[in-house]
């Protein structure tokens, strides 16, 4: 994987001194884990070492989805957005959908291996009797077969093409999400590149999206962890809004309680309440993830 290119930040002053904080300018995106921490795959990159057995956040039951999307309805939030683990192992995603939907789009990220040609019929049929839409975002880390596969899995790249050839057919268009092996500076030739890609598996419309690679999990084990010094400091905001950061608008709601955002989710010190409203206050970005977030200008969001 590749990291976003290094920012210097002086060794020598005291990081504990230069914590910044990152204020909550209005909260405008909720995300739900309501895959948790389990999925059919165990991705060599994945940040938060998700496998068919991890169940530290379970997943989350449609009264649990329901209960947030209710007491979080009058502050002003426009998209949802559901992850995992894998969403489509939850055996009320259906009803979660149409839960969700009664508020607002809904986007789900998916590694896309289970859907089928009946789920994604029966998705098209929730989306008919639906104001708001349902948006898919289905992972692939390299389009060639055997490249991605060492990543994320055997039969993998077969079963998300399929996956986005049954979406397409049931009338969604499909983002293609990707975790960057290659420099920042080639996006673009990447991009053109993953377009034709899926054009040519019968994809239309199609969108991608890069993600940089945390330092967290299974990445962490794998390729290593952050050095010291990659910390966020004021400075890091000086020629930079500190606002840009999906922190500052978004929050993340699990079985286990409200996060700061869809990647400290194994964090205890970024568990910010119970209920979303207890959530809307400045959070301090002590974590070496946040570095990521700040040289790379990241957000999770499509
Ligand atoms: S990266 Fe995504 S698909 Fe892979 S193990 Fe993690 S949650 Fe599952
Ligand atoms: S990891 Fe990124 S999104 Fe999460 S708190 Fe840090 S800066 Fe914000």
């Amino acid at each position: 994987m590749k990291l976003a290119p290094h920012i210097p930040i002086p060794e020598k002053e005291p990081v504990i001194a230069k914590i910044p904080e990152v204020p909550m300018a209005g909260l405008d995106t909720l995300w739900l884990q309501i895959g948790g921490t389990v999925c059919n795959l165990t991705c060599t990159h994945c940040f938060i070492s998700c496998t068919p057995q991890n169940h530290n956040h379970p997943l989350m039951t449609l009264a649990q989805v329901r209960q947030h999307l209710e007491e979080s309805k009058h502050l002003g939030i426009k998209d949802y957005y559901i992850t995992g683990g894998e969403v489509f192992l939850n055996p009320e995603l259906l009803e979660i959908y149409e839960a969700i939907l009664a508020y607002g789009p809904c986007t789900s990220l998916t590694n896309g291996m289970l859907i089928s040609k009946e789920k994604a019929q029966a998705l098209a049929e929730l989306q008919a009797r639906s104001k708001n839409k349902l948006h898919f975002r289905v992972s692939l880390d390299s389009l060639d077969e055997k490249e991605n596969d060492a990543i994320r899995g055997r039969n993998c790249f077969k079963l998300a093409l399929r996956g986005m050839r049954y979406l397409a057919e049931a009338g969604f268009p499909t983002h293609l999400t990707m975790v960057r092996s290659w420099d920042e500076d080639d996006d673009p030739a990447m991009e053109t590149k993953a377009l034709a890609f899926m054009r040519e598996h019968g994809v239309p419309n199609p969108q991608v999206k890069f993600l940089p690679g945390f330092l967290l999990g299974e990445l962490a084990e794998n390729e290593r962890e952050y050095h010291p010094n990659e910390r966020v400091t004021e400075q890091c905001f000086e020629n930079f809004p500190i606002t840009n950061l999906q922190c500052s608008s978004s929050r993340m709601v699990t079985a286990k309680g409200v996060y700061v955002c869809p990647i400290l989710i194994e964090e205890e010190p970024a568990r910010m309440g119970d209920t979303v409203e207890e959530t809307l206050r400045p959070f301090p970005l002590y974590h070496s993830a946040c570095y990521t977030c700040r040289v790379s200008g990241m957000s999770c969001k499509s």
